[in-house]
This record gives structure tokens, sequence and C-alpha cells, in this order.
């Protein structure tokens, strides 16, 4: 598959600190790319070194085969960080400026507000739009001029349950309508699960796997287990090297690199019943990005 967006090597520090650590990614054209990480763990400033809006100490970034120039910028489309816009402007007026900026014609206006569903509010004063109005404004921004490639920074970030569900079918529709690739940063493991085709993990600055999500998830299963005493229980496949978490039930559960069912589950119920633990619960999962999540920062 073609790559809409690849980086070698890229580096970049503030001070002494490596925010950006040797990241080659590589997203290809159409995905709905996930981009995780914690806070503080680099995703903004790959983002803004992809843009061109930071200049990497070294390595280098190419946009559909092309080192980032002024010939690749006019087919990205940004939302990083808060939005500015005008509150005292419509929505339309809002979108008027950039589309006059690009030089588009006044119908652009009207297809990327149809897009993120704000046609009927473009007349409305910005002051006045609820805060996942405004993300979707900022979005549709974004999207004139049709770009190929469209980056969006923590999307969801401050939305309530209603607009977040808006953001998740705005992201999801967002390819097929305008053919588009998407990069979407979150921290938020179980939007990004719903919408991304593929997801790049950035922990302390350093791209810790990057893959097709089904892959992720078809390589790992996810075991649940319930004993007489956990914490012992816990400590002895800690020892044995496997990631442990407690899940909201309280029970324990381990994420293993074993795709099929019983590789993944017999060793650890003969470890268990070997070490006298009464197990009462064993139980098999698919797993989840969270779960693959948290074994990739265990082993890092
Ligand atoms: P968040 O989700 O909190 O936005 P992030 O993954 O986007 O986090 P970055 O904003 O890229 O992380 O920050 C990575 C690291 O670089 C952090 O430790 C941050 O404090 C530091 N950093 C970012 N920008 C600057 C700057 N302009 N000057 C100094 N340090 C910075």
């Amino acid at each position: 598959m073609p790559i809409a967006l690849q980086t070698r090597s890229l580096t970049k520090r503030f001070a002494r600190h490596i925010a950006v650590d040797d990241v080659s990614m590589a997203v290809p054209t159409q995905a709905i790319y996930g981009f995780l990480g914690a806070n503080g763990a680099g995703k903004t400033t790959t983002l803004r070194l992809a843009l061109g809006l930071l200049r990497a100490d070294s390595g280098w970034v190419e946009l559909f085969g092309r080192r980032v120039g002024r010939d690749t910028l006019p087919r990205v489309g940004a939302l990083i960080e808060n939005p500015s816009l005008y509150p005292h402007l419509t929505g339309r007026e809002n979108l008027d400026i950039t589309r006059r900026l690009l030089g588009l014609d006044h119908g652009e206006i009207d297809r990327v507000l149809a897009i993120v569903d704000l046609a009927s509010a473009g007349r409305q004063r910005v002051g006045g739009y609820s805060l996942g109005m405004r993300q979707r404004l900022a979005i549709a921004r974004a999207l004139l001029g049709r770009p190929q490639l469209l980056i969006l920074d923590e999307p969801t970030n401050g939305l309530d349950p209603e607009g977040i569900v808006d953001m998740r079918s705005l992201i999801r529709r967002l390819p097929a309508t305008d053919g588009a690739t998407l990069i979407v940063s979150s921290h938020h493991l179980a939007e990004i699960e719903q919408v991304a085709t593929h997801v790049g993990l950035i922990h302390h600055g350093r791209l810790l796997l990057e893959q097709p999500l089904d892959a992720l998830l078809g390589q790992q299963t996810a075991v649940e287990i319930a004993t007489d005493d956990l914490v012992a229980s816990a400590e002895l496949l800690d020892r044995a090297g496997y990631a442990v978490a407690y899940d909201l039930s309280g029970r324990l559960l381990l994420v293993t690199a074993s795709p099929d069912q019983p590789t993944a589950s017999a060793p650890i119920a003969a470890l268990l019943v070997g070490e006298r633990q009464v197990l009462h619960h064993l139980a098999l999962r698919r797993p989840t990005l969270e779960h693959a999540y948290h074994r990739a920062i265990a082993a890092a």
C-alpha cells in the first residue's frame, strides 16, 4: 500500500530532554492511524515535526513520497492543539477566512460544513457553539481544499460523551467521504480501538509498536484468572514473565503473546496449580487495545 506519511529516525530535543527519539513511522494511504501515547509521550511534537512546524534535530519526513515542502503541505490538513476560531464571527465566516487564503470556491464551505454536520449551524456565531461543535468546525476548516492527509491531535479532548460519539462517527466516515488518510492522536485507547485501522504507540519519545490493529490484537490472548490468593498468584505469574493486571471485577488479567487459546492458557494453569494455587476461574478473552498497550509498555 502506498505510504502517505513516512518519518525516518526523527529526533527532537528540548534542552536536554529528548521529546522524540529516533521515530520511524509509516502511515499507509487511506488508513485511520491511531497515534497513541500517554500525556507527554511525544505525540504532538512528532506531528508538529511531520508538518514542518518544528525543525527536527535529525531524521526526516516524507509526505506522499517527497520531503516536506511547499508543494506537499497543501495536501495536508491539521488540527493541532486548541483550534483558534473567532467567537464573534459565524462558523461560515470563520471558514471563509481560510477559503479565501486558499483561493477556493464558495461551494467548498457548504461541502465541509455538511461533512461535519454543521450545515444548519453555519450562520450562528461560534461564541455560542458547544466545544464539540467548535472541534467539528476546526475539522471542517482543516478539510477545506480536500487534503489527502488529515492530522487530528487529540480531537476528543474535553468533549462530553455526546461530543465524543459525534467525533467518533465523523472520524469513521472521513476517509470514505474525502478519500483521505487520517492520523488521530489520542490517549483514549477505547476510542482509538473503535475507529483505527492501524496503530502506532509512542512512549517516552520512542515508537514502541506500529501495526494494523487486527494483526496486533490477533497476535495475543487475554487470560482472566481468579484464585484463592490473588496476590500470591500475581507474584508467581509476574516472576514467570507475564504482564499481570487486575481487571475491574478484581480478577487477574494476563496478556500472552500466544494467538491460539490452548497455548495461552495451559502453561498458566499448570504454573498456578503446580505452585498449589487454588484456581477457580480461568477464561479467555479477546484482547483489547488496552491490553496490547500495557503489554507493550511493560516489555519496553
Ligand atoms: P499531551 O497528550 O500531553 O499533549 P504529547 O504526547 O503530545 O502529550 P508532547 O506535547 O509532544 O507530548 O511533549 C513531549 C515532551 O516534550 C513533554 O515532556 C513536553 O513537556 C516536552 N515539550 C513539548 N514541547 C516543548 C517545548 N516547546 N519546550 C520544552 N519542552 C517541550
